[in-house]
């Protein structure tokens, strides 16, 4: 007979790892966690720059731990090497280059289908973040300077002149950053910042105070067109400026495509239904992390949906 796992974690990031991690802890020990990039983390990986300074109450929500883990202020790498820990010290059965397809329910147990194999487990928690997805703008990319525009540092070298596009704090951070080894300008739509947090606000007026960095501000990108292999950057004020890249970070999408395969419900609104637990409208079935909260999420809330979430699978059995 096929195992049966008591819980199968979708998504390897925070959510994922905490979860996992409270289900070792508090006794249960059928447990998988099936990731479909080649290691844990994926988000921070992607888009976290190196040495990132990593904020436990992030954006200024400050969160009081309720589980097992014991994530504290660090940096990309310190946090990367504490989840490393975690999972090898509770011996966490995991699936890496597994993306997850679908799940399908008979009678009490899961079907979690990935391209290449299949598992089946009493109980499924999802924690895909959002950000597999990046928000894009409404305007055309021309696709001769698609390499040019992108939505994470991957591509992104020391020397550049650059244009951020966002006012949340993965921008800021970027652009504060960026700006020790490029050209940095930092533009938003909006005259001010609304949803960044005191450290970044104070930093980034200080560098643009400064001129270690520019901020174009209350001005809106209004398309981009190829300017001898450059990105020229057309401004809603009328002002045009060339850059050797443009990086947006404009926060990430609820795959809605994704967890209606999986069973999952929307509102009126378009937003996953889930209850009090997390747990989804079929039983069994959570959603936890980034994809359970409307905006700002950060790994403390991440790793608490997935103590509440254990929790509440243990009080069921
Ligand atoms: C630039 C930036 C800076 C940030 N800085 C901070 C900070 O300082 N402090 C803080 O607390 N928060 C910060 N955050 C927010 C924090 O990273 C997220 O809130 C947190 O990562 C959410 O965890 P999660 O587990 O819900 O999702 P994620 O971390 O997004 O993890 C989801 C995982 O699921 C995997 N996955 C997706 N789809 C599938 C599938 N179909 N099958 C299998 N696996 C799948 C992904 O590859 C990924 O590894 C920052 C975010 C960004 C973008």
């Amino acid at each position: 007979m096929q195992h049966i796992y008591d819980i199968v974690i979708i998504g390897g990031g925070p959510g994922g790892i905490g979860a996992a991690v409270e289900a070792k802890v508090l006794g249960l020990d059928k447990i998988l966690m099936i990731e479909k990039g080649d290691n844990h983390s994926q988000t921070i990986r992607k888009f976290y720059k190196d040495n990132k300074r990593v904020d436990k109450d992030y954006k200024g929500q400050v969160i009081e731990l309720a589980g097992s883990v014991n994530f504290e202020d660090g940096t990309k790498e310190s946090t990367l090497n504490y989840f490393d820990e975690l999972l090898d010290n509770d011996e966490i059965d995991t699936a890496f280059n597994s993306e997850v397809e679908k799940i399908k329910k008979d009678g009490d147990i899961f079907q979690v289908i990935t391209s290449s194999a299949g598992y089946m487990s009493k109980n499924v928690i999802i924690a895909i973040g959002t950000m597999g997805k990046p928000n894009k703008p409404n305007y055309k990319i021309p696709p001769s300077v698609r390499q040019r525009v992108n939505f994470n540092l991957d591509k992104c070298s020391s020397g550049e002149k650059l244009l951020l596009v966002g006012g949340g704090n993965s921008a800021a951070e970027y652009a504060i950053e960026l700006s020790k080894t490029n050209t940095v300008t930092l533009n938003y739509r909006r005259d001010k910042f609304n949803r960044l947090n005191d450290v970044n606000e104070k930093m980034l007026y200080e560098y643009d105070g400064q001129e270690k960095l520019r901020l174009r501000m209350g001005t809106d990108v209004e398309s981009l067109e190829n300017e001898n292999g450059l990105v020229k950057v057309n401004f809603n004020d009328g002002y045009y400026t060339i850059y050797d890249r443009v990086i947006y970070a404009i926060g990430g999408t609820t795959p809605v495509d994704f967890l209606k395969l999986c069973g999952i419900t929307f509102d009126e609104n378009n937003r996953p239904e889930f209850d009090e637990n997390y747990e989804s409208k079929t039983k069994g079935l959570y959603l936890g992390g980034d994809i359970a909260v409307q905006s700002g999420g950060s790994i403390a809330i991440a790793l608490n949906h997935a103590h509440h979430i254990i929790s509440h699978i243990l009080s069921q059995k």
